[in-house]
């Protein structure tokens, strides 16, 4: 799989809308590098609609724990039971609204890995944090549990999302996305993970994902609002397919 590019649906969409969205991106893009996170109740609806296809399933969040009292929560083993390869942890979204820590953060990351799930572990720094020139700093200190729980062999991925540019409407400029990715590449290789996967996110689209997709270190995308508009989604799948 040279590139991915995967869908973060939040919580939009009920489930004839998800079952409707994942036929669409079944007719325009069933490539290996393709997935999709819709809403974790429509999971098992939208892998049904998916069933046979290269598109991978995943969902937004996991429960750090296996089964038992975590009220609310989902853990890896029901992840797989519905049919998902993938999960996102960390959003930031997530970091914001449920005080989700760096070290809780590498504890979601290496439960997914351990149930064999694909992890992506979202990163990045606020607006506040880019101002004050702190992103590299920031970014450095998300991702050392990560890298510090994981096992070498693990498969996972990075999602680099500078918080000021989520649903935004901003994208960082291609340097200053080529310059974060480099940087989280020297620190994956301290890792012997350089490798893993590095994905931008943040109001990417079908006007921004060429640009995006021709910087070396920029392995793919992960997609909020675009990724509800089928023609948008299919331009970003077609730069990447055609760039990397
Ligand atoms: C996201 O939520 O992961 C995201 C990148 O959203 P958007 O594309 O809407 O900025």
């Amino acid at each position: 799989m040279k590139y991915f590019v995967a869908g973060n649906w939040k919580t939009h969409l009920t489930g004839s809308a998800a079952s409707e969205l994942a036929g669409q991106v079944l007719s325009h893009c069933d490539e290996l590098g393709v997935a999709v996170f819709p809403p974790s109740l429509y999971a098992e609806r939208v892998g049904q609609v998916l069933a046979g296809s290269s598109i991978g399933l995943g969902l937004q969040d996991i429960s750090e724990q296996g089964q038992g009292a975590t009220t609310g929560d989902i853990c890896s083993e029901q992840a797989l039971d519905v049919g998902c390869q993938f999960v996102l942890v960390g959003h930031s979204e997530r970091r914001q609204r449920q005080g989700e820590t760096n070290e809780w953060v590498a504890q979601k990351a290496l439960a997914a890995v351990q149930a064999g799930l694909t992890p992506v572990v979202c990163v990045g720094e606020t607006l506040e944090q880019r101002e004050s020139g702190q992103q590299l700093a920031v970014v450095n200190a998300q991702l050392t549990p990560v890298l510090a729980s994981l096992p070498a062999q693990a498969s996972w991925m990075v999602a680099y999302e500078p918080v000021w540019a989520i649903g935004t409407g901003k994208t960082a400029s291609a340097e200053q996305a080529q310059a974060m990715h480099n940087a989280i590449r020297a620190q994956l290789g301290e890792s012997n993970m350089q490798s893993t996967k590095i994905l931008y996110g943040g109001s990417v689209k079908a006007a921004n994902a060429e640009e995006l997709a021709e910087c070396p270190d920029v392995d793919g995308a992960l997609v909020g609002g675009a990724a509800l508009k089928i023609d948008e989604f299919a331009a970003i799948v077609a730069a990447f397919r055609e760039k990397k």
